[in-house]
């Protein structure tokens, strides 16, 4: 039980982060667990990446979890002539369907089903909204548009119309075979971007099994319309601010968050807060006083896991924007208004006994005032406990290295290989305390599942004490 913070970071890789001892660094700094993003890079250099921090994990001896996060459908416009156009404000646009123009006031959009679905008066979004047009005109099977701003639009930037479905579908030729890259690299979750749908999720299980673990990345307005479902079918999501951001205006953002955040908890379900959250670090060694909030924030809202993203990814200070991170939370949960049982009266289980088997566990260690083991093979056991949220700390013990590195990303369980499989319930009380003996800890609630090798099986409480 090295660590007592709970709530989880998340660190994106990338060139600012390359190599074992640099990522065993961002390890002791803080780091539970690592995302690899295949928006940027070549397979080659991704599995360099899983290869260096599988080093680092050893060196740290802490199993530690890898997210493979796939692109998603983006949209992007076509091939403009020379690169880019400058756009005036006084400019008419002719959006059409094509991979290439050779003229400046003709925008080429290979979606034909995209610029079918614009009706005038919509808003189209370039580049992560920083060039914004209007359809001022059907014409055909084009649509002319008008800028809100002067600007330029460059080739292949990203295209967006709020409110539009994305008619490509949700797992491109790309992020099948990234995904399917991925898993031969000994990752832990696949997030998936740009989900509209439950049906989403259902599609990548068939893609890429159902051993691996789903996050949804919530950054579509239409996510939030089947947010329920999404939940429900994935095994954990983001608020993936950047890409939501760019759709929603400012002042939805955190109403987004916090709904997103609440029926996560409610279904017991991984929650991570990405993007923008220490922004100024990526140049300054000290973060704004608004994004140490901002953290706090997450903290204070019961998510699992905080993300850093181009701070860890390609920053100059990404040992500082871990350690920095690190003590906002450890901070925040040691303020009152933390209070994590509190947070947990968001969890509505389903009233099954391994649900109410980890409520009574997390009461009983609370009153006692003592540690919790979870012995768990799948990690459900120890994530239902950490679902209610309980004051005192969450040990796992588990045969399987998978289950060890995936509850890196869940709140406040920390986790160990017993590569012993236990026979008896004896067995788990005697693995229990060989793990405990150099703690020093004289009482523990132990549950587990017997036998513990089905899934959802937790029946079993027993508190311990040593001698
Ligand atoms: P990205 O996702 O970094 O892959 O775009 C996160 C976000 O959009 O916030
Ligand atoms: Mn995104």
């Amino acid at each position: 039980m090295s660590t007592r913070r709970r709530t989880k970071i998340l660190a994106t890789l990338g060139p600012a982060s390359d190599g074992a001892l640099k990522m065993e660094e961002l390890l002791r700094a803080g780091v539970d667990l690592f995302r690899v993003n295949f928006s940027h890079g070549a397979h080659a250099e991704h599995a360099a990446r899983i290869a260096a921090a599988r080093e680092a994990e050893k060196a740290t001896g802490r199993p530690i979890a890898i997210l493979a996060d796939l692109q998603g459908p983006k949209l992007r416009v076509g091939d403009l002539p020379g690169g880019h156009v400058d756009v005036r404000m006084s400019s008419e646009l002719r959006l059409t369907a094509a991979s290439k123009s050779d003229e400046p006031d003709v925008i080429p959009v290979p979606h034909p089903e995209l610029i079918a679905s614009l009706q005038l008066g919509d808003r189209l979004l370039i580049d992560d909204g920083k060039m914004m047009l209007h359809i001022v005109k059907v014409d055909g099977a084009d649509r002319i548009a008008r800028p809100v701003a002067p600007g330029r639009i460059a080739s292949r930037k990203g295209i967006a119309a709020p409110g539009r479905p994305i008619p490509i579908p949700a797992l491109t030729e790309k992020d099948v075979a990234d995904g399917k890259f991925a898993m031969t690299q000994g990752i832990d979750y696949l997030a998936l971007s740009f989900v509209q749908r439950a049906a989403d999720i259902t599609l990548a299980r068939k893609m890429f099994g159902d051993a691996i673990q789903i996050i949804a990345k919530i950054e579509k307005p239409a996510a939030l319309d089947e947010l329920e479902a999404i939940v429900q079918q994935a095994d954990g999501v983001m608020v993936a601010r950047g890409d939501l951001g760019v759709e929603l205006s400012p002042e939805q953002v955190p109403i987004a968050q916090r709904r997103i955040v609440r029926v996560a908890r409610q279904h017991g379900k991984p929650v991570i807060i990405a993007t923008h959250m220490l922004e100024s670090m990526v140049e300054s060694l000290a973060p704004t006083r608004a994004e140490a909030n901002d953290v706090a924030t997450a903290v204070y809202q019961g998510a699992d896991a905080v993300m850093l993203s181009a701070e860890s990814a390609v920053g100059r200070h990404p040992t500082a924007a871990v350690a920095i991170m690190d003590r906002i939370i450890r901070a925040i949960e040691a303020d009152r208004d933390a209070n994590p049982s509190a947070q947990a009266a968001a969890w509505t289980s389903v009233p099954t006994t391994a649900d109410a088997c980890a409520r009574a566990a997390s009461k009983l260690a609370d009153d006692l005032d003592c540690p919790m083991v979870v012995f768990t093979r799948s990690g459900s056991s120890a994530q239902r406990v950490s679902a209610t949220r309980p004051k005192q700390p969450i040990h796992a013990l588990t045969p399987q290295i998978q289950t060890a590195r995936r509850l890196s990303l869940i709140w406040g369980v920390s986790a160990d290989l017993e590569p012993e499989e236990p026979k008896s319930f004896d067995d788990i009380l005697e693995a229990v305390n060989r793990h405990e003996a150099a703690s020093g800890i004289k009482r523990f609630v132990i549950t587990a599942g017997w036998p513990y090798a089905t899934d959802n099986s937790t029946d079993t409480i027993k508190v311990v004490e040593r001698k």
